[in-house]
């Protein structure tokens, strides 16, 4: 018997017409390129959105066209994301940290038909522009009077002009809600970038479970700072779910130093803030520098790489912000699990409930996850031991874009899951805690041991400003951890001094050999760190004197 409810398919115009309808008035604020400060509210957006899903027909282009975009966070960005997919096509979102050899070739493979950028990346797209066949438009994210004369890229236009003359009356069509609606490359640290294509439908319930209290947790009185960008799967779906809320919305444009953004969350009043570490770190620095106190930001989301513990104590302790933890990857939309308390955890004495915050945390309604063992059996959730993430879920990717390659597995049951190339370990309660990626994990003597635990340490030192541990080959246990540290500037810390933070932390056999200092650590197009560089930084280096372990 079926029921009877109304069908309805789940499509991002759902979204905008929405935020239109019952939060016309709430802002978006951004922060453009040109330096200024930009506003207008949700109606303004979707109004403008429909022009530019006009200026798409007019150019010609079909259901399921690619139009990219390589652009900072701001409203035009944010009217493609609702325009381009609202109206049928995919939204390519472009990482513009990648090489320009790698930008040429996802626009090639995406067989992008517009190309939308803002004038930071100009460069880029005249670097690439040639190699470009498929693009029919390069669109600048610019006022109409602001186009460089001598632009070297044929045909260039902008963005205000090209929607400027289209009418603001659009019929969103009925879409299949299984159409893909966006895609995004994976940064390619190995081999070819890989696109994840995400549908209307996966975007949609992936928005609904990401605005839940125990997800992102957002509401029509929050005021929302995406620090981590659109370009990035779409800023962890935080423009969806901000459509769906109706919050305020404040964009940091290029300006992502502390000092710009802590002025722009003070001036905007803003109380939740999302990105990753590294964004974080500055930020705070900023703020500890200038003897500077948060007055409205309540709540940040902090993923996309492990969370030091240090840092959200700092958070926590000095700036009463709750720093929650959040883990997942393009290929999962990206949400998949969030540190959240549970009710009867409350009363659990402090260090406790900040180990268990300090996990990457639970699955979040939609998502089911299991580790296991390299022959696929599922491991205990004891907190203990470790094995291969494998997720699965209606915003999991099953396929990658134009691609034979099939990343799936199929357990026991028959049941399909992705492999996320993590490693770790889930609690009783179903806590999820990452010790590493695959690639990265250090096996000593047959044990495993956590490079991400080993750089927790390192980074709750006030000299450290970053660390990252990689196993070093030693002919007796396999490999031995070493931690390779960059000092904050003026800081003088020690190897001792480091070494001895890790006495009553970890197991004496996994304690790092070694510190060495280093300038900095390679970072790749997403803000990750590089241990594949890094282990060729150091390959001419050699552990001390071998060790009684
Ligand atoms: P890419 O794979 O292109 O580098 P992703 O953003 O898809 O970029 O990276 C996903 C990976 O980032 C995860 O598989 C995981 O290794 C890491 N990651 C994300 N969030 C966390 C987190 N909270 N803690 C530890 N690692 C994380």
């Amino acid at each position: 018997m079926q029921g009877l409810m109304q069908e309805q398919q789940l499509l991002i115009s759902m979204l905008l017409k929405h935020a239109e309808r019952h939060h016309s008035d709430t802002e978006i604020v951004s922060r453009r390129v040109e330096g200024d400060i930009h506003r207008y509210g949700y109606a303004d957006m979707a109004r403008r959105a429909r022009k530019l899903a006009n200026a798409l027909d007019r150019a010609g282009l079909a259901e399921g066209d690619r139009v990219a975009s390589i652009a900072w966070n701001g409203y035009r960005h944010m009217e493609l994301y609702f325009g381009v997919s609202g109206s049928g096509r995919v939204m390519h979102t472009i990482n513009p940290r990648m090489h320009p050899r790698q930008i040429t070739w996802v626009i090639n493979h995406a067989e992008d038909r517009v190309v939308c950028f803002d004038a930071t990346f100009l460069p880029i797209v005249q670097a690439v522009h040639a190699n470009c066949p498929t693009v029919r438009h390069w669109v600048l994210l610019c006022d109409a009077d602001a186009l460089p004369p001598d632009s070297g890229v044929p045909g260039l236009i902008s963005y205000e002009a090209w929607i400027g003359g289209e009418t603001d009356t659009y019929n969103w069509p009925q879409l299949d809600e299984h159409a893909a609606a966006g895609l995004c490359y994976t940064s390619g640290t190995t081999g070819d970038p890989k696109g994840a294509l995400y549908s209307h439908r996966s975007t949609i319930l992936h928005a609904y479970a990401g605005a839940l209290p125990d997800a992102i947790g957002l509401g029509a009185a929050d005021a929302m700072l995406p620090v981590v960008p659109m370009f990035h799967v779409n800023a962890w779906g935080l423009p969806y779910v901000a459509a769906l809320v109706g919050c305020k919305v404040v964009f940091p444009g290029p300006a992502m130093d502390g000092k710009s953004l802590y002025e722009l969350m003070e001036a905007e009043k803003v109380t939740f803030a999302a990105g990753v570490p590294t964004i974080w770190q500055m930020l705070l620095t900023h703020l500890q520098d200038n003897n500077l106190k948060f007055s409205t930001l309540q709540r940040t989301i902090v993923g996309g790489s492990a969370l030091p513990a240090a840092m959200q104590r700092t958070f926590e302790d000095e700036f009463g912000v709750a720093a929650i933890h959040a883990w997942g990857m393009t290929e999962t939309s990206p949400l998949g699990s969030v540190a959240r308390l549970k009710n009867r955890q409350l009363d659990l004495p402090e260090e406790e409930k900040r180990r268990i915050l300090n996990t990457q945390g639970r699955a979040i309604f939609g998502i089911d996850m299991k580790i296991v063992d390299d022959d696929g059996n599922e491991q205990p959730w004891d907190g203990k031991a470790f094995g291969d993430l494998w997720v699965r879920g209606p915003w999991i990717a099953s396929a990658y874009f134009k691609s034979d390659q099939n990343p799936l597995k199929t357990d026991q049951d028959g049941l399909s899951w992705f492999p996320t190339g993590d490693v770790a370990t889930i609690d009783p309660d179903g806590f999820m805690h990452i010790t590493d990626r695959s690639k990265d994990v250090i096996k000593s003597g047959g044990e495993w041991i956590s490079s991400i635990d080993i750089e927790n340490v390192a980074m709750s030192h006030r000299g450290v400003a970053m660390a990252a541990c990689i196993g070093m080959p030693h002919p007796k246990w396999g490999e031995r951890p070493v931690v390779a540290v960059v000092r904050k500037p003026d800081a003088d810390v020690t190897r001792e001094q480091i070494l001895a933070l890790y006495s009553d932390k970890l197991a004496k056999w996994q304690i790092p050999d070694d510190v060495v200092f280093v300038e900095e650590i390679p970072l790749g197009a997403t803000g990750k760190m590089q241990k594949r560089k890094l282990r060729e930084q150091l390959k001419d280096y050699s552990l001390p004197d071998l060790q009684d372990l």
